[in-house]
């Protein structure tokens, strides 16, 4: 028998989390939007209300959080705002190849560094020559003695000047190419760490992507994530666990734009009824309704999977990412439609939801890319 019923622990996890993006998220939504500046008092304000780190062991001073909490967790911060939210979820992204791959001694050191700053971190695998393409990555980080020497170019890279740390993807030995790519924790002050620039970008204005350049920066080897060699994979273990944080989000963004386009129908009138009564409306907002529905259940599954270690967990958080932003695209796009000048004036916020909407088609690899790794499942 299946149970979509959430436990008790679940749903006072979303609650209090709904609560944290109706309380202070949404708020600010407009402001951090305009702004363009990362939200600090937000993240220390998750902080003070045990809302980060949640995937990071409770000993360990995070929540102990499964991939599936994670994700309702992520849903309400996508309702709350997407840009903000992603501030928060980007600190998990950087934090998953250490989940994964880091000694007891290296998660005690760097969790408790960001713990005790409430700080975030960021993750550094995107350069300008190799988006996509992981395995085109050209940064390197050369043993000499006992240190790593980290040359190399990396950009988008979300959180990244405002972090504490960042988790590189270098090559050890450029011979070797991408069977050499290796994981670092490098310390966002270290010499050598240089900032060219923060990206000016269409939405999820909130969060901050930066450029860095690499310039002979001395990484020591106890912050060396996992053996050489084990980058790619752990770059791609990341994704596996963080795609269904980039659906939720998608759907908690297109779950306001859908409530706020259905109560305002509800009140517009014209031809002296409200606009609801015309099928044209009403169509759309039942395709919406439907929709939020199916990348709910498709990422709720997803997680699932992850969390019970089915075989089929890749290629279904890639199909909950796909189905869950390119919904989130349509869905935030329709509910401007039927506000029509309203929604598409900055009085309202679906313009905004619209905006953040686009971005989560792209970044955790684009959805052309999720198309390859299930038809690469999928033909196996
Ligand atoms: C705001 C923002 C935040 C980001 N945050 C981070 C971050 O924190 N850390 C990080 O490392 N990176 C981050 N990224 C980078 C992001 O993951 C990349 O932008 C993304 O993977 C695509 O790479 P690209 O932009 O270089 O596009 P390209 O790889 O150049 O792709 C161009 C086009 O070609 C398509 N394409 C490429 N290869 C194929 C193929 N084999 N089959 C079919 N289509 C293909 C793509 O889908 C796309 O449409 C971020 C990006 C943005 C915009």
């Amino acid at each position: 028998m299946v149970d979509f019923t959430l436990e008790k622990s679940q749903i006072e996890l979303q609650e209090k989390t709904r609560d944290f993006a109706n309380r202070v998220m949404k708020p600010n939504a407009r402001k951090y939007d305009g702004l363009a500046e990362f939200p600090w008092d937000i993240v220390k304000q998750a902080y003070s209300e045990g809302l980060m780190n949640g995937p990071v062991a409770k000993e360990l001073g995070g929540n102990g959080s499964s991939i599936f909490e994670s994700a309702l967790v992520s849903e309400e911060f996508g309702a709350g705002c997407v840009g903000i939210g992603i501030c928060l979820d980007a600190n998990t992204l950087a934090l998953t190849p250490l989940l994964l791959g880091a000694s007891d001694e290296q998660k005690k050191r760097f969790f408790g560094q960001i713990i005790e700053e409430k700080g975030v971190a960021a993750y550094a695998l995107t350069e300008p020559n190799a988006g996509s393409d992981v395995a085109g990555i050209k940064s390197q980080a050369i043993l000499k003695g006992d240190k790593y020497v980290l040359n190399g170019h990396k950009r988008f890279i979300t959180n990244g000047s405002v972090s504490s740390f960042i988790t590189v993807f270098a090559l050890a030995d450029p011979n070797r190419g991408a069977r050499s790519l290796t994981a670092f924790v490098v310390p966002t002050n270290a010499p050598g760490v240089k900032v060219v620039a923060d990206m000016s970008k269409m939405g999820q204005r909130a969060s901050v992507q930066t450029e860095f350049i690499f310039e002979d920066v001395e990484i020591p080897v106890e912050n060396r994530i996992g053996a050489e060699g084990q980058g790619f994979l752990l770059a791609m273990k990341t994704f596996e666990r963080t795609r269904t944080g980039v659906a939720a989000l998608s759907i908690g963004n297109a779950r306001e734009a859908y409530e706020t386009a259905k109560n305002w129908a509800k009140n517009r009138i014209q031809f002296g009824a409200p606009v609801t009564v015309h099928q044209g409306v009403s169509f759309m907002l039942a395709d919406m309704a439907t929709e939020i529905e199916a990348a709910r259940l498709l990422t709720w599954n997803a997680a699932w999977a992850y969390d019970t270690k089915q075989k089929t967990a890749n290629m279904l958080s890639a199909m909950a990412k796909l189905y869950g932003s390119d919904m989130g695209m349509k869905v935030t796009t329709d509910a401007v439609q039927i506000m029509a000048g309203e929604g598409y004036s900055t009085d309202y916020l679906v313009e905004k939801m619209m905006r953040d909407a686009k971005l989560c088609q792209i970044y955790e690899g684009t959805n052309q890319i999720q198309r390859l790794v299930i038809g690469k499942s999928v033909l196996k």
